[in-house]
């Protein structure tokens, strides 16, 4: 909300040029892996970390071809914190998105981040079993998996 109109401009602030692109229109074949991991390395520039210093950014991709972004949001209640997957994925349900391809985590770590438990589960739930899910790092170093070799024994819809 806003981001756009502060986001152009008079350059006095440090958004980044980033907040149309959750509902850009893109031919997926447009979208090669390392473009994926690159926006959601952009992503991560609007973490909120203040307690930990360390920022995550995700970017989810989309059956048709939306990309939209995330990155985490701490809070001084430490529950409450969001993960950077969940809130990409939220901003692309809450978008009406339904049907994700692709699910691609950054962060400034010595190996490619892999998504927490409860990022596994919920990539796992909206994303499906085939979904990858690309773990990448700041040093151009990114490993993929499937969600559902992440989760390989999950708690879903089938116990219901
Ligand atoms: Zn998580």
């Amino acid at each position: 909300m806003g981001n756009r109109e502060q986001g152009m401009g008079n350059g006095k602030n440090s958004f980044l040029p980033l907040p149309t692109l959750h509902s850009l229109k893109i031919d997926l074949q447009a979208i090669p892996l390392n473009e994926l991991i690159e926006i959601a390395r952009l992503a991560r520039e609007h973490a909120r970390a203040p307690y930990s210093n360390f920022k995550v950014g995700a970017a989810v991709q989309c059956a048709d071809g939306r990309v939209f972004t995330g990155c985490n949001i701490e809070n001084s209640s430490y529950g409450s914190t969001l993960c950077a997957e969940l809130v990409a994925l939220a901003k692309a349900v809450s978008e009406g998105a339904r049907d994700f391809v692709r699910v691609a985590v950054i962060a400034d770590t010595i190996s490619p981040i892999p998504p927490c438990g409860n990022c596994r589960q919920v990539i796992f739930e909206l994303c499906g079993r085939e979904a990858e899910v690309v773990m990448a790092n700041l040093h151009s170093q990114f490993e993929i998996r499937k969600a559902g070799d992440l989760l390989p024994a999950p708690f879903d819809q089938s116990f219901f």
